[in-house]
């Protein structure tokens, strides 16, 4: 027993002088990323999407299916009689996803309705709003006194569907995207693939890039790959880019096909595959927004957006101050001109008694 424990210490002292002597060369920074790894898991990762287009485009199929939950079990869906003078209820879910540990608050923002009422007039305008409101909201916790405990709710990324039964885009598809570009990442998608073939989706989606291209519409850029980035990354950068919109099919149910079941959508002649990517760009779709890029929505949505609005924001606020102190300056002087006046009538009345 004596043996054994006279072991352990041994053993102990061992590890304790190998660490010492390891640490002469060794000031410890290097274990930062550990340290910021560890904070930020523990506080969970918020992440906002807010989805827009017509409704029946699958929307929250889509959104059901790329998160794996069912996040609009509850919803109702207007008949054509609600559906004439609808107005854009904006309806927000979060919920909770947690994989291997690591918790994701995911947010997702719903603007239901938009597109389809009869009068469709800066119906976005509903969706433009709301992303202000979100900014207006966090710009006020910012220079408020719990700066700590900011909640963000700012919308990172908008996927918005585009219809795969028109030509390209509709003026309501050019007007929504130029409202919003410069507030929000927009992703375009082409909705329903599977109601196009092959050929059909290559060249709606030439011609939905050439229009965006062409109307000026500033859509979520992905970021160049570095020089020193190898060549599988940058081919996965070119697939993306190349797979603009991306053209997604979704599912809410299972289907069982050749001994294997699978997220699809059956049909009399077959079934499809949502995460098949030769049937569309689900996939490529999800590993984006999740596993590649969810951080650089999040990192341009600071820089880019937030700042904008921010420094639109104190621009105004500094323009209301100057124009603020010039009235103030303006009544002041009216004021001593008044005074001036008075002395002057006390004066002459002084010099006439
Ligand atoms: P939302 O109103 O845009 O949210 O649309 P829903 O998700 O409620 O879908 C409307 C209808 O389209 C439902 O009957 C769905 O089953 C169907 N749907 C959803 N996604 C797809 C798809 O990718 N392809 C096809 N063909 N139908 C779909």
């Amino acid at each position: 027993m004596n043996l054994q424990r006279a072991r352990v210490a041994c053993l102990y002292h061992a590890c304790v002088f190998f660490l010492q002597d390891q640490d002469k060369e060794y000031v410890g920074f290097a274990t930062l990323p550990n340290q910021v790894h560890r904070k930020t898991v523990k506080k969970g990762f918020t992440f906002t999407l807010m989805v827009a287009g017509e409704t029946g485009l699958g929307k929250s199929t889509l959104i059901n299916s790329l998160f794996l939950t069912d996040l609009y079990k509850d919803r109702k869906v207007p008949n054509a009689e609600e559906r004439i003078g609808q107005t854009v209820d904006i309806v927000k879910h979060t919920i909770g996803i947690e994989e291997k540990g690591i918790k994701l608050w995911l947010s997702i923002v719903d603007t239901p309705g938009f597109g389809d009422a009869v009068n469709n007039t800066a119906s976005w305008k509903h969706v433009e709003d709301y992303i202000d409101q979100q900014f207006e909201q966090y710009f006020r916790d910012e220079s408020g006194l719990n700066r700590k405990n900011i909640k963000d709710n700012r919308v990172h990324c908008l996927l918005y569907f585009i219809s795969p039964f028109g030509h390209g885009l509709r003026p309501i598809d050019v007007e929504c995207m130029k409202a919003l570009h410069e507030k929000v990442n927009i992703i375009p998608l082409l909705a329903k693939a599977d109601s196009l073939t092959h050929a059909e989706a290559y060249s709606k989606k030439s011609k939905i890039r050439e229009e965006i291209k062409q109307f000026g519409i500033n859509i979520y850029q992905f970021p160049e790959c570095e020089s020193d980035e190898d060549e599988d990354s940058k081919r996965q950068e070119q697939i993306l880019k190349d797979s603009i919109p991306f053209a997604v099919i979704g599912s809410n149910i299972q289907v069982e096909s050749k001994g294997r079941k699978f997220r699809g959508r059956s049909y009399p002649w077959g079934v499809v595959e949502v995460e098949n990517p030769i049937h569309s760009d689900f996939l490529l779709l999800r590993n984006m927004l999740v596993r590649t890029h969810m951080q650089d929505l999040k990192d341009v949505t600071r820089e880019t957006h937030y700042e904008n609005y921010r420094a639109q924001c104190i621009q105004s606020m500094t323009r209301m101050m100057v124009q603020e102190r010039k009235r103030r300056w303006r009544s002041r002087s009216t004021m001593l001109t008044y005074d001036d006046d008075r002395m002057t009538c006390l004066g002459r009345k002084c010099v006439c008694t």
